[in-house]
């Protein structure tokens, strides 16, 4: 197999490359990747609108605070 960052000659079972001493990573296609990697954008949004939906809840739970005195 050949080192994908340099190119060079490399046996499978080196850890790193002899030539420019990058980690040996055999890609593996059938490896489940993390979705939020792929769809950063995507990762951003459920995570604002799981802020928001925590900032709505803390709204109507003062609501209902103030509702009781
Ligand atoms: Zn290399």
């Amino acid at each position: 197999m050949k080192c994908l960052h340099c190119g060079a000659e490399m046996h499978e079972s080196d850890l790193y490359c002899a030539n420019c001493g990058t980690k040996n990573e055999i890609p593996s296609p059938t490896e489940e990747r993390n979705p939020d990697e792929i769809f950063p954008t995507a990762y951003k949004i459920r995570k604002a609108t799981r802020k928001i939906t925590f900032v709505i809840a803390i709204i109507v739970a003062i609501f209902k605070i103030l509702g009781k005195i």
